[in-house]
């Protein structure tokens, strides 16, 4: 028997843990530490332990599939490419549109990025960031220069108070968790703000139990406090920033007085109070986020109420501070990178911008030019005009992205399907939209081939092919690659390799310049930007300047706005949504692996003790949760944890999933879902 490891990166979370696939006689059959990972020296979490076991699940797709009379048929890759070739050349460029992923590698975004602009000659490029960190994106850039997590991950263990707000790090950003309780360790406070008190909480030493969606207003409510106070950090705020006037009139209106923020939040005021005056007199305050503040139609403001804050204090371009978007998925930071979004090409240069434009059609060479230099539709507004204007868009290719499962509202998703005429799916198993399609293709996974990824804390690191595809499963570039050249644009898509693609990235993406293979393989890797090949990477931004313009960082008021929908009468609950510690997005892997789904094998509702009682509802009592949308049967967990009104539910579960429920109302800057808040009932099922 031969046994090898095989060093690669964890094809979960953003944060980027390393680990060895233990690989016998060929097959993956295991995960043991690499101890020279300094981002997890050696620790992972149960998702990273068990990242092997889906690998070779007997349900992998291993031949194309063609769908015929209604059922799919097994056939060659001749015919799917013709077939495929064919009808992406019957339409129209705009009428087709493509979705990359957040799952895959660098490469093979950047490969459907430029098939979409190249060959399909399409503007319309999304993929999953829409639906967890768009508002970051925006946001950031808007008031940093740069739309990425400003810090770096070993860094904040170096906070002496760290705030957590609508991220339940513990649980879905593990390895992160342990940088928190080092820094708890260290000495730093903790102060953690969530409806739930989830097991990220209760390490807390300050837990602010909020109500969803009124981020806004307390952050507001805070910084009032800090001026008021003289808290505020008058240096940096001359010499950093431009906009403190704008802010400070906002915030110090009478909206934002301790009691008008403590009813609105649901926060007692002293535990308001204390959180403004630790934040504040830290000397080193970190912020960490996620989709509790992002996925909301206030999103983008939440973000910069997060800029503002941390401006307003002098909590930026050091270590210990920042304000640190924690990404949910492995490359959800590479997928933007690499301008898998509709409005710009990679290192997020804009394709409004002609000189950019031109830059990338002088490069890529191809004959009969590339998309128009216009925005394409973002995927929330892809499903939108599918369903209101049928015909439009035709034609959708999907590579490695479950929208059945994943996108608000899927009673309006499913709508929007079926109005288109072609579906391409490529997927490593035939996941709920998959069946949908008139093509699947199948795909290899991360352990099948070398590339790429880019964590949250734009860290760019290696994966490491360590057995082959099952069957006649291919890498997603190389598939692109046999499509284009199936279309006649095989000299454009020409590569060998991964590494042939890369350095066709680095070519083109100033802050991805300085990188190769080479340097990538060291444990430690390389941040972005690293603009040239003697660059060290940049773990920390804004040290010295922001990426604006002048080098200021833009603070500005933002008005508190409620959520799309308000509990009410008819829907007396806010409903809540997000992750489990065992689970990952729409289950696609992690409910193959069987020590996975083992632990928590459905979803469930959280309601809180006193809701219950009210309802009549019993702790593992089957109910029925219902939106104006549509409704499912669920399991309710009745717990104190969660605050009074509001209730939860998990998004992995096709079979009681999250996003009947949701609302497809969006953030009208980053066109962001308000997966986070809107209204429900729960009913008691009858019995017979
Ligand atoms: Fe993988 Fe994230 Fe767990 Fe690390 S923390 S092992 S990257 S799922």
């Amino acid at each position: 028997m031969e046994m090898k490891y095989i060093q690669t990166t964890c094809p979960y979370c953003g944060t980027g843990c390393s680990f060895n696939l233990v690989v016998l006689d060929g097959k993956v059959s295991g995960v043991a530490p690499y101890q020279r990972s300094p981002v997890n020296e050696g620790k992972l979490c149960p998702k990273g332990t068990y990242a092997h076991e889906f690998v070779n699940s007997p349900e992998r797709l291993t031949k194309p599939l063609i769908k015929k009379d209604g059922a799919f048929v097994e056939v060659s890759w001749d015919e799917a490419l013709k077939v495929v070739a064919e009808k992406f050349k019957s339409y129209k460029p705009d009428e087709c549109a493509c979705l990359a992923s957040a799952r895959t590698s660098n490469e093979d975004n950047y490969a459907m990025m430029k098939f979409a602009r190249g060959v399909l000659k399409t503007k319309h490029i999304d993929h999953c960031a829409r639906l967890c960190h768009a508002s970051t994106v925006a946001g950031l850039a808007n008031i940093f220069g740069s739309g990425a997590m400003t810090n770096s991950i070993g860094d904040i263990a170096d906070a002496k108070c760290v705030f957590i707000i609508g991220s339940n790090t513990f649980e879905n950003h593990p390895l992160i968790g342990r940088r928190v309780m080092e820094a708890k360790a260290n000495g730093a406070k903790i102060i953690y703000v969530d409806p739930r008190l989830t097991p990220t909480g209760k390490q807390a030493d300050l837990y602010l139990q909020f109500y969803s969606g009124t981020d806004v207003c307390l952050l507001n409510g805070m910084m009032q406090l800090i001026i008021k106070n003289g808290w505020e950090n008058k240096e940096f705020i001359q010499n950093r920033c431009n906009g403190y006037d704008d802010l400070k009139k906002e915030v110090m209106k009478d909206d934002y007085s301790l009691e008008n923020v403590s009813i609105i939040t649901g926060v007692p005021a002293e535990k308001i109070k204390t959180a403004a005056e630790w934040f504040a007199k830290s000397g080193a305050t970190a912020i960490l986020y996620s989709m509790g503040i992002t996925q909301h139609t206030t999103g983008v403001d939440n973000v910069k109420s997060c800029g503002n804050i941390q401006m307003l204090t002098g909590n930026l371009g050091r270590p210990g501070t920042g304000v640190n978007a924690l990404r949910g998925q492995n490359n959800v930071q590479g997928a933007c990178d690499m301008g898998a979004l509709p409005v710009v090409y990679t290192g997020y240069q804009k394709v409004i911008d002609e000189t950019a434009r031109k830059k990338f059609e002088d490069a890529w060479k191809f004959p009969d030019g590339i998309a128009k230099g216009e925005n394409g539709y973002e995927v929330t507004t892809l499903m939108n005009v599918l369903s209101d204007k049928p015909g439009e868009i035709k034609c959708l290719y999907i590579m490695g992205e479950n929208p059945m499962i994943s996108d608000p509202d899927l009673n309006h998703v499913a709508h929007s399907m079926k109005n288109l005429d072609f579906l391409v799916v490529q997927d490593i198993f035939l996941n709920e939209t998959a069946k949908l399609a008139n093509v699947v293709l199948p795909a290899a996974c991360y352990a099948e081939k070398n590339g790429t990824q880019t964590s949250t804390e734009r860290r760019v690191q290696m994966w490491r092919k360590a057995q082959n595809p099952p069957g006649e499963a291919k890498g997603d570039w190389e598939i692109i690659a046999s499509i284009a050249k199936a279309m006649g644009y095989g000299n454009q898509f020409a590569w060998s390799n991964s590494e042939d693609v890369f350095n066709e990235i680095a070519s083109l993406t100033p802050s991805y310049a300085g990188m190769t293979y080479q340097r990538l393989a060291k444990p430690e890797a390389l941040h972005w930007p690293c603009p040239s090949k003697d660059h060290p990477g940049t773990p920390i931004l804004h040290g010295e300047k922001f990426g604006m313009p002048d080098g200021k960082g833009l603070m500005t008021g933002i008005p508190f706005k409620y959520q799309a929908e308000r509990p009410d009468k008819d829907y007396p609950f806010l409903l809540t949504t997000g992750r489990s510690l065992w689970q990952w997005h729409t289950g696609t892997m992690t409910r193959r692996s069987k020590s996975l789904e083992r632990e928590e094998p459905t979803g469930w509702i959280e309601i809180n003790t006193e809701d219950a009682k009210n309802l009549d509802i019993k702790n593992g009592e089957l109910v029925k949760a219902v939106s104006r949308r549509g409704e499912i049967k669920i399991t309710a967990r009745v717990t104190d944890n969660i605050k009074k009104g509001v209730m939860f539910i998990p998004f992995h579960y096709a079979e009681c999933a999250a996003n009947m429920l949701t609302i497809n109302a969006l953030d009208p800057i980053a066109k962001i879902p308000e997966s986070k808040a809107c209204a429900v009932k729960v009913e008691k099922i009858a019995e017979v």
